[in-house]
């Protein structure tokens, strides 16, 4: 399998490539060139398997020879040991229709272990092999995070030969619970950046401009753990396919509810659907940060500014992997999508074609959450079912509430946090206290570290360059 950029001019990569790749050159985003797909049968094949087996024949398609199939076992194997839970992302029935999948039970609480423990693995196996991703085998990761891909990437990381981390956070716009999980971890290969006055938006925008910077990536091999990397959203597409087994894929179809932002966690469902998984509907929610529910509902895919919610991972005014869905529906016109972004980067708002609305209308809805629907949620999943939900699964349980799906199709929201990496909102809806899992343990008296940068790309760079391993 090779992989080529929405934009249509960087060159094709294979999957280690574009794994240790992050950003195209082009400023595109990397995809596989084409879909694999499975039958019926082979669906139905799959019942049964563990999740790491489950995960690895997933995968096996998008890693072609990158990886041998044993090798890719092995490192499933090992990335989803380290989760608390037999399952992985264990599957609960809340009422006749409605269904949890939660897939916090990883090291740092949020969905993004899930992808990200993985790729830790994935960057020391391809860095560790002569000729692959350049030369010299150093990476330096540069992130941008809304609070949970930061503290994954890091726990994923840390400690690891060969890599650094530069995770950049909106400053005191992180929960206290996000800000320890990276801050407290003191691996000398990680290095936490809180940008002063700055939004997530912001903080993307600076590692996208890193990206194409070539004063740094002449001197860096630059690897990105955000959602622009296509492994983190293969990996997802695996508890797709492991919830539609349970509720009766191949023979019955599923919706699912997807507490969006960056639009990675839902486009992995959508590539689910691709490979042949009966998916009758993705919903997708957002909270009053609502780009994505205003594009799906009118074509109109114009950047407001950012308002900050109890739901901080979606308070994203920029969904960059939108433009995985736009190319993918528009034909995969590279030229054609190269133009349209041009045109989104200048005037902050674009229009999308009708081919683009169209497709997107077959598969998915929204539903937009403001913080009394969420608030409901989070208090109607307490009082009905016995289950402290987090303000980002209360816009997906919100969504789909309301979404007038047929009763007989089963709906599945994404529970992407854990209740407890939120106290203090589901609190204040329940009367309840969330409590912290050991396995977080003692993060509240551990010692922090993290320096503050104003929002200032000059000053970032500056800041990455003395500290950063160089190529070689
Ligand atoms: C990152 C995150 C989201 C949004 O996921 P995307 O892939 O960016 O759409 C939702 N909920 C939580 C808890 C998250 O950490």
């Amino acid at each position: 399998m090779d992989y080529i950029s929405t934009r249509g001019s960087a060159p094709a990569l294979d999957f280690a490539g574009a794994t240790l790749a992050g950003l195209a050159n082009d400023g595109g985003l990397y995809l596989p060139r084409e879909w694999p797909r499975f039958s019926s049968a082979e669906i139905a094949a799959m019942a049964g398997l563990s999740y790491a087996e489950l995960a690895a024949r997933i995968m096996q398609p998008f890693v072609g020879d990158s990886l041998t199939s044993e090798r890719l076992l092995e490192l499933t194997t090992a990335a989803y040991g380290r989760f608390a839970h037999k399952a992985v992302t264990p599957l609960k029935q809340l009422d006749e229709q409605q269904w949890l999948l939660e897939l916090f039970h990883g090291p740092t609480l949020a969905f993004k272990d899930v992808a990200l423990q993985l790729l830790g693995l994935l960057f020391e196996e391809f860095l560790g092999r002569p000729n692959e991703g350049g030369g010299d085998q150093n990476l330096i990761i540069v992130g941008a995070t809304s609070g949970d891909t930061g503290s994954a990437a890091i726990d994923a990381v840390a400690g690891r030969a060969k890599v650094d981390i530069f995770m950049l956070h909106p400053k005191g716009r992180v929960s206290d619970v996000q800000r320890r999980q990276m801050t407290t971890v003191l691996a000398p290969n990680v290095h936490n950046i809180a940008i002063e006055g700055a939004t997530f938006d912001d903080a993307q925008a600076m590692v996208k401009r890193m990206f194409n910077d070539t004063a740094m990536t002449g001197k860096f091999n630059i690897g990105a753990v955000n959602s622009i990397n296509w492994a983190r959203l293969m990996a997802q597409v695996v508890y797709y396919f492991a919830a539609g087994l349970q509720l009766g894929a191949p023979h019955r179809p599923v919706a699912f509810s997807v507490p969006t932002g960056n639009f990675g966690d839902v486009f992995a469902g959508y590539v689910a659907a691709q490979m042949g998984l009966p998916i009758a509907q993705l919903i997708v929610a957002t909270n009053v940060n609502d780009i994505l529910h205003r594009a799906l509902t009118t074509g109109d895919y114009s950047q407001g500014t950012v308002t900050p919610t109890a739901a901080p991972s979606m308070d994203i005014q920029v969904s960059s992997n939108f433009e995985r869905l736009l190319f993918d529906l528009g034909g995969r016109d590279g030229k054609a999508l190269a133009s349209q972004m041009a045109g989104f980067e200048a005037s902050k708002s674009m229009q999308l074609t009708n081919a683009q609305r169209e497709g997107a209308a077959a598969l998915f809805s929204s539903a937009r959450a403001d913080a009394d629907n969420m608030a409901q949620a989070i208090r109607w999943a307490w009082v009905n079912c016995g289950e402290l939900i987090d303000p980002h699964t209360a816009c997906g349980l919100h969504a789909a509430r309301v979404s007038g799906l047929s009763r007989d199709v089963p709906i599945v929201t994404l529970a992407t946090a854990h209740p407890a990496k939120f106290r203090d909102a589901v609190e204040r809806a329940t009367g309840q206290r969330p409590h912290l899992p050991s396995r977080v343990g003692d993060l509240f008296d551990r010692e922090e570290r993290c320096v503050d940068l104003p929002g200032d790309y000059a000053a970032i760079a500056d800041y990455v360059s003395s500290h950063a391993t160089p190529k070689g």
